[in-house]
């Protein structure tokens, strides 16, 4: 089995690489971004309260996520290669309890992938996309306060995984094919079993 998390700040193509990643090592890609975009969608309670707060650029509370991770690791446990975690766990209480979830069945997480973009370059793109995406918080004033929250609830994550050793970065890659590179080599060096 293979457990990763995809990481970085809005814009820096944590979903595009994930299911690249996903694909070619055959794992279920879990987007909790793209699972309370569902709630939403199908017009759930939980979908109602994360709305109000992701259009503002706030994080939705952890037990809504929590939940949601526990129950589609519990789906699919049983029958996949590993799972790539892609805008989750997105502060540190996510990142202990995402450990305690996988050791309940003896599994555990790998490896957390970095993906390092410039400033100024997440700003550029979220603007870009917000032209077609209709996500309200494509939008200049709640793309920085996404990003003041990045800074500084979700970056402190990283310390998690340094200090026990399951810490990859990448940067200086410009295209898409550059980044997914870069990650199958770091996967390669860094997980032994692969
Ligand atoms: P991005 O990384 O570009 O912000 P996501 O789709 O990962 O896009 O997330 C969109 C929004 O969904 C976040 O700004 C946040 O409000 C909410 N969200 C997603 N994942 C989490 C999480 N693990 N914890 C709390 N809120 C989350």
């Amino acid at each position: 089995m293979l457990n990763i998390i995809m990481f970085g700040a809005p814009g820096s193509g944590k979903g595009t690489q994930s299911s690249l990643i996903a694909e070619k090592y055959q794992l279920v890609h879990l987007s909790t971004g793209d699972m309370l975009r569902e709630e939403f969608a199908r017009g759930t309670e939980i979908g109602k309260i994360a709305d109000a707060l992701i259009s503002k650029g706030n994080l939705a509370p952890d037990y809504v996520i929590l939940e949601m991770i526990e129950r589609e690791i519990e789906r699919h446990k049983e029958n996949c290669n590993g799972f790539i975690f892609d805008g989750f766990p997105r502060n540190v209480i996510q990142a202990q309890s995402l450990d305690d979830l996988l050791a309940k069945d003896s599994k555990k997480l790998h490896l957390l992938i970095d993906l390092r973009v410039e400033e100024y370059l997440l700003i550029e793109r979220l603007l870009k996309r917000g032209l077609t995406s209709g996500r309200a918080d494509d939008q200049l004033e709640v793309i920085k306060k996404r990003l003041d929250i990045y800074h500084q609830v979700t970056a402190p994550v990283l310390d998690f995984y340094k200090q026990s050793g399951r810490y990859a970065a990448v940067e200086n890659c410009t295209t898409i094919d550059e980044y997914f590179e870069e990650i199958v080599r770091l996967i390669k060096i860094s997980v032994s079993s692969i």
